[in-house]
């Protein structure tokens, strides 16, 4: 059940799978929405579709954050660019801010010199912003990035909701594509949920991804309480990616499902 726009805070899985889609898994994508704001992170193709599908249309999309410029994580900026466009959208409520490590800015460039006029807003209509490692916001969130092992420039990123120590305070880390390294146990310290991926089998050899097992013993190292294992090729088996996760990090562990909707609460409230 989508939450109301004032009270909202969750995380919604668009996509669990990878640059190879099944029926079951589409590539990346989420949605950070934070009362009427709402971030869409890593729009793999079909996110800005699927994220319509969760209740999240293009004209509330304010903001979309990058945590590298691999395909499966940024086409979709495209689309949500030419819908904004359209003149059969309703008007937005201010400008589309875009938001990622360096090389974002010329990512844009890059697209909007393809496709041209039909993707390419006035100035005034979106605002691009390109992070260093450390802190930024999300609107009103405090946010931190992390530098990560996989492209040149990846970010991982770090998102504390709510003010202090008080029981309102929910810290989500979300790791984008990432191979074993200190950057991607940082930016979980003590989280209260982390969203990791998980691309290949265990076993496998190839670099710039993790395993369940390898997610599993990161998780365990930053001491988060909740493990959402993402991001799956189709090698993998999620049972399999389960039952070592919970062997190797041994708290709760989720499998995200395209459409996995994650409250950012750890109080949970009875309805008013
Ligand atoms: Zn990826
Ligand atoms: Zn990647």
């Amino acid at each position: 059940m989508t939450e109301r726009p004032a009270t909202r805070r969750e995380l919604v899985i668009l996509g669990s799978g990878t640059a190879v889609p099944t029926p079951r898994r589409g590539p990346s994508g989420a949605v950070l929405a934070v009362g009427d704001e709402v971030t869409l992170i890593d729009p793999g193709p079909g996110a800005l579709q699927r994220a319509c599908r969760a209740g999240f249309p293009a004209e509330t999309i304010g903001r979309v954050l990058l945590t590298h410029h691999h395909p499966d994580h940024c086409l979709d900026l495209a689309a949500v660019l030419f819908a904004r466009k359209s003149p059969a959208l309703p008007p937005p409520g201010g400008p589309l801010e875009i938001v990622g490590g360096p090389g974002t800015a010329a990512l844009l460039e890059r697209l909007e010199a393809v496709f041209g006029g039909w993707i390419t807003l006035p100035p005034g209509d979106r605002v691009v912003r390109e992070l260093a490692p450390g802190r930024f916001d999300v609107g009103s969130v405090a946010a931190e990035a992390f530098p990560i092992l996989h492209s040149p420039a990846s970010l991982a990123y770090r998102f504390t909701l709510g003010p202090g120590d008080g029981e309102d305070r929910f810290v989500l880390a979300i790791s984008g594509d990432t191979d074993v390294c200190d950057g991607a146990v940082d930016v979980a310290r003590g989280a209260d949920c982390y969203v990791l991926e998980a691309a290949y089998a265990d076993g496998s050899t190839a670099r710039g991804h993790l395993t369940p097992r390898k997610a599993a013993e990161i998780a365990a190292r930053a001491g988060c309480r909740r493990l959402v294992l993402t991001h799956f090729y189709p090698e993998v088996d999620v049972e399999d990616a389960r039952r070592v996760a919970r062997e190797f990090f041994g708290a709760r562990v989720t499998i995200a499902e395209d459409g996995l909707r994650i409250p950012l609460r750890t109080v949970v409230r009875a309805p008013s």
